[in-house]
């Protein structure tokens, strides 16, 4: 029986209120009048609920797609501005003891050759990290208690914080590990992580147990129930997402959804992030055996939808996707992008070896490469960290994103971060790009004294002076 405040998984996520939200959607289909109250409920930010969503997704008429699809950049505008937050991955170890089948790194794949950095190796591509001007990993590692246990995995953001090569630092550590005990977790709110990242990969038990066969991650329940226990462990900015291409997309979006609404029940606060990754090949995994893979186009309308639906959770979307695709699911809603990255274990430091990717990437442009187009676009690329540090998590971020006071505080960030990247980091071209782009930016920050304590960060950054904040 669906209840979205029960603790349990399929309770909260329902088999059947997902099948019934599928068949209402099919019968409302051609309900322009309700299509277009849906459509008018959103305007006011305050999201809609899953099968209104759903009925959006499906909706046939070319009219209301467009305005849908003005409503989503609408959104995205208002709270996020020009701003786009910039991350990179890091690869710790690809030994693994589960069996997902989409997954180079799967046990059973005995042609990848398994590797776990050790912590010099770690300094290492954390200092290559820095050198390219990143601030914010997303720290990456298969299942394994005995080669990448907890203490492991403390140890290394430790090294990962404390590095500090030239100019640089790495300020947040977003960690994606698998679902763990709640002990487990409050030891990850000790070491100071960012976000802690989970993806559901499909939210259809039937299917999640056939594409995980064997290993901890079989439990559907455990897994499903991860991000409760995160939150009650006190991690209060968790991410959600699934692996479109491994189910029917309509059930999982449905799912992923229901998820949002779970923990914005529950835990008073739904998530700071939504990634929603697309299958790619992987050494022995071949994509295009998934038949229910989605299309571009389709791709596009999920992101939208998903801003409108929840216009306050950061939207993330990988180097899996090409130039092209992120540059048109930025437009209409996505505020986070992976730029630079490797994945590949030891990646950053090692040449290249494909058969160590967890799986390819179509964007291959250097972190460099992707500032700069992102400012020939009109974008400002972001590196600011700033919420961790001054302790806006959870609901205390909620509410200041939601009063829309958050944007006193994103946008100087996001020049402050870009300058710090363009004095110490970009090449002449960027750099120039960058300043004007800043410079131009400064002057419609609306408070005068923000404005001008901004102004002064900025001079001091030219200074050597950094990790200024608001
Ligand atoms: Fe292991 Fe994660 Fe790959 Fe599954 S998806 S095989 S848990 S690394
Ligand atoms: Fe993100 Fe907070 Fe920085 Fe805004 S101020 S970009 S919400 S970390």
């Amino acid at each position: 029986m669906y209840n979205k405040y029960s603790k349990k998984a399929q309770e909260f996520i329902d088999d059947k209120e997902i099948l019934d939200t599928i068949q209402w959607v099919k019968d409302n289909i051609n309900n322009k009048q309700l299509i277009s109250e849906v459509l008018e409920k959103a305007k006011q930010l305050k999201g809609i609920d899953h099968r209104e969503a759903l009925l959006l997704l499906e909706c046939p008429f070319e009219d209301l797609n467009n305005k849908m699809y003005d409503l989503a950049k609408y959104i995205k505008n208002k709270i996020y501005g020009k701003r786009v937050v910039l991350f990179a991955p890091i690869y710790l170890s690809n030994y693994c003891v589960n069996g997902c089948v989409y997954c180079a790194y799967n046990h059973k794949n005995k042609d990848i050759p398994r590797r776990k950095l050790t912590q010099e190796e770690i300094a290492n591509e954390v200092k290559v990290l820095q050198d390219m001007g990143h601030k914010r990993l997303a720290l990456e590692l298969g299942e394994d208690p005995v080669n990448n246990s907890i203490d492991y995995v403390l140890e290394s953001i430790k090294t990962i914080y404390s590095i500090k090569h030239k100019n640089g630092a790495i300020r947040r550590v977003n960690v994606n590990i698998a679902a763990t005990t709640v002990e487990n977790y409050k030891k990850l709110k000790e070491a100071e992580i960012g976000t802690y990242i989970l993806f559901q990969e499909t939210y259809n038990k039937e299917n999640y147990e056939k594409l995980h066969p064997y290993g901890p991650k079989h439990n559907y329940d455990y897994h499903t129930e991860a991000m409760d226990r995160a939150m009650e462990a006190g991690l209060d900015d968790v991410g959600i997402g699934v692996l479109f291409g491994l189910n029917m997309y309509k059930y999982d979006f449905v799912g992923l959804l229901m998820h949002a609404e779970h923990l914005e029940a529950v835990m008073g606060v739904g998530p700071h992030t939504v990634s929603v990754p697309r299958i790619k090949d992987g050494n022995n995994i071949d994509s295009s055996k998934y038949s229910d893979a989605i299309s571009d186009e389709l791709f596009k309308k999920i992101i939208a939808i998903l801003r409108i639906t929840m216009p306050y959770a950061g939207i993330i979307v990988s180097t899996r996707e090409s130039q092209q695709v992120r540059a048109e699911t930025l437009e209409v809603g996505v505020s986070q992008i992976s730029g630079g990255s490797k994945t590949s274990v030891g990646g950053y430091t090692t040449a290249p070896e494909e058969k160590t990717e967890q799986f390819s990437i179509t964007d291959e442009r250097t972190l460099e490469e992707i500032v700069e187009w992102l400012l020939k676009l009109g974008y400002v690329p972001s590196f600011c960290t700033a919420c961790y540090k001054e302790g806006r998590t959870g609901d205390r971020f909620m509410q200041l994103a939601k009063s829309g006071q958050i944007v006193n505080c994103c946008n100087p960030n996001s020049l402050i971060t870009l300058k710090e990247y363009a004095e110490n980091y970009a090449l002449d071209n960027t750099k120039n790009i960058a300043n004007k782009v800043i410079n131009e930016e400064l002057e419609t920050i609306p408070n005068e004294k923000v404005k001008n304590l901004t102004r002064k960060y900025l001079e001091e950054i030219c200074d050597g002076k950094q990790d200024f904040r608001f």
